[in-house]
């Protein structure tokens, strides 16, 4: 990919993300650095060139294999909250997808580790990875809802796909204060849930209502 690509022309300006910029500060995310990251971040790479004229539109998208990348307000909210005490090093991301929350994450915490379970998908991702020069990112394909025991734990976790409630094996993931993010609930009805360790007490709170795609069992 080329340098006009990355930067964007026309309806992936720098206008264009500008604008999606201002509409994320008015839906009230508030974190500069979020917010910053974001205005840098070439979503339209991460989209099939077909679509690529919708990718600053605050709308989920289709990416394929019956899934989509995130609305960016999500991106965003779910990106605020998991960093609301701080920059944490370590995260933990469960729903790689095409890379896009990736990213983010990438650029706000020292590195990320992220399971997909399609593994096209993640081949994708990868690629968009290295085209943007991210180098703090360890992506495998595997079922999240096991985590990643062996490179745990996290002070950062967050869901991309929602599961009927949070996985225990993922929580036992976290580090002392830290935090985990996630979309719960059935295909239906979910809400965006905080959870926070503290000691070996967990405490958690349900924040507003989000859509997201089921997190299911088994790899492809
Ligand atoms: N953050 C992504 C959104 C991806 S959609 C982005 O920015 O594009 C959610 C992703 O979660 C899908 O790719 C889906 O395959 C994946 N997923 C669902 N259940 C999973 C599981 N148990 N383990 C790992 N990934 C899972």
């Amino acid at each position: 990919m080329n340098e006009t690509n990355l930067e964007g022309i026309g309806f992936t300006s720098r206008r264009t993300r500008d604008r999606l910029i201002t509409r994320l500060e008015a839906a009230g995310i508030k974190d500069a650095g979020v917010l910053e990251v974001m205005r840098q971040t070439p979503r339209h790479i991460f989209i099939d060139e077909a679509l690529a004229h919708r990718a600053y539109e605050d709308s989920s998208l289709p990416i394929g294999h019956g899934q989509t990348i995130s609305q960016p307000y999500i991106v965003a909210r779910m990106t605020e909250l998991l960093m609301a005490q701080g920059r944490p090093s370590r995260i933990l991301e469960i729903g790689s997808g095409c890379g896009y929350q990736t990213a983010v994450l990438a650029q706000l915490a020292e590195r990320v580790w992220t399971v997909e379970r399609i593994g096209p998908l993640l081949t994708r991702a990868r690629r968009h990875w290295s085209q943007l020069k991210l180098r703090n990112i360890n992506a495998r394909v595997g079922d999240g809802f096991e985590g990643w025991a062996e490179r745990g734990p996290f002070d950062g976790i967050l869901l991309a796909a929602a599961p009927r409630q949070v996985p225990p094996a993922l929580l036992q993931q976290l580090a002392p204060g830290g935090v985990l993010v996630a979309p719960v609930g059935d295909r239906d009805e979910q809400v965006l849930e905080r959870h926070w360790r503290d000691g070996d007490r967990f405490l958690a709170e349900a924040l507003e209502p989000v859509r997201f795609v089921p997190m299911l069992g088994g790899t492809l």
